[in-house]
């Protein structure tokens, strides 16, 4: 699960990162109040950033300043309702801008291979991290976190110094251990910060002093791991959820949707995935990986039909089952009751193996299903329907 920026800050601030202050606002006027309330307490300009789930706002004009509330508001007007790589913004974040002196990168991410927190760190921080690690590698400085004590401070220390930070030292120390807690605490899979930034302030007696800070942030949670943070389920943004992936979700299938016309229900994703490659190898496109996952009852093939049928280039369906926990009847009676309400006539092969393989082939003969014996024909008539269906 993706975090929206100010939601990822929260976190952040929890484990006592340094954050500079934002409001989040859905309204131009909004975004009017928030930038009064900073202008008038101190900051020179606002900074108006559009709260999408994707990168690279600032290039797409998602990231604006401004010195006048009215300024605020117009530039909230026109982000608001932007379409950034697909998604309509519908809120912006507003703070007090910050004078950037240096942007860099620090983000700590699970290396699976190490089994352990990998911190990666780089001097070269605001752009795209991919871009660099292709054309500058050597620019990138990594150390694995400890796997029970987390990142130990000579490593932070080796960390900050490698990436240029020696003048922010403490700073940089207490950040880049701050990630890694902040990894642990909520079990993220992805805490980036990009641009971490040295930002140009005012003390109280009116001095410039440079101090380090989180301009920007990107969390992602481990799903699995949600049921273990019960509160964080909350920061679900529903906005940005695709609603085949909330149906999903919410009916207990795992789903993920493809580019392909042939829509796969399957229980298990070994089978899945093994579905998938049949299909592929008969000359298909797989429209979909989804998983009715074990004991899968007739609403949740319901379910999953709807999910695949909403996706309007699916034009064939392949439903493969191998009956375990899973009863075939149950299937068959769910599939029977989904084409009865479905508001989209597709050509559908189905595949019944295992528990009361019998009793589902029988339901389905004398529902009029098209069947198959093996997995290779039942993906062949598939990858024909499709082709007839497209022709
Ligand atoms: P992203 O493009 O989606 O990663 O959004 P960021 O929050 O990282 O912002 C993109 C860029 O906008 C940063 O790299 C900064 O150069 C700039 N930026 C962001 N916030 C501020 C700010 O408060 N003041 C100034 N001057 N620039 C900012
Ligand atoms: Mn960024």
């Amino acid at each position: 699960m993706k975090l929206q920026e100010a939601d990822a800050k929260t976190l952040l601030v929890a484990q006592g990162l340094p954050v500079p202050e934002w409001s989040v606002a859905h309204t131009a006027a909004e975004a009017r109040d928030a930038a009064d309330r900073f202008l008038t307490t101190g900051a020179g300009k606002v900074v108006i950033k559009a709260q999408v789930l994707v990168g690279g706002r600032g290039k797409a004009g998602g990231v604006r300043l401004a010195d006048t509330p009215d300024g605020a508001a117009a530039i909230a007007g026109q982000i608001l309702g932007m379409d950034i790589k697909g998604m309509t913004v519908r809120k912006v974040l507003v703070g007090p801008a910050a004078d950037i002196v240096k942007e860099f990168y620090l983000a700590a991410l699970v290396d699976r291979a190490e089994r352990r927190i990998l911190l990666m760190g780089s001097a070269e921080g605001g752009v795209e991290i991919e871009h660099m690690a292709e054309t500058n590698p050597e620019a990138i400085v990594r150390r694995h976190a400890h796997a029970q004590l987390g990142l130990l401070d000579f490593q932070a220390r080796e960390l900050a110094f490698a990436m240029g930070l020696g003048d922010h030292l403490k700073a940089a120390v207490a950040i880049a251990k701050g990630l890694v807690r902040t990894m642990t605490t909520y079990d993220a899979d992805l805490v980036e910060i990009n641009p971490l930034a040295v930002v140009r302030e005012l003390d109280a007696s009116g001095t410039e002093v440079e101090r380090l800070v989180c301009l920007d942030a990107k969390i992602t949670l481990d799903d699995s791991a949600l049921a273990r943070h019960p509160g964080l389920e909350d920061l679900r943004d529903p906005d940005e959820e695709a609603p085949e992936d909330r149906e999903a979700r919410e009916a207990g299938l795992t789903f993920i949707k493809l580019d392909g016309t042939i829509g796969c229900m399957v229980n298990g994703a070994g089978l899945a995935m093994t579905t998938m490659d049949l299909v592929k190898r008969a000359g298909g496109e797989p429209a979909n990986f989804l998983d009715i996952g074990g004991g899968a009852r007739a609403d949740r093939v319901a379910a999953a039909m709807r999910i695949i049928l909403a996706d309007p280039k699916v034009n064939a369906i392949l439903v493969n089952i191998f009956g375990g926990i899973t009863r075939g009847d149950e299937v068959a009676r769910g599939l029977i009751e989904a084409r009865a309400v479905q508001e989209r006539d597709v050509p559908m092969v189905v595949r019944i193996v295992g528990t009361n393989a019998e009793e589902a082939a029988a339901l389905l003969e004398a529902a009029q299903f098209t069947t198959a014996a093996s997995l290779d024909e039942a993906a062949a008539k598939a990858v024909a329907a499709s082709r007839g269906a497209a022709a």
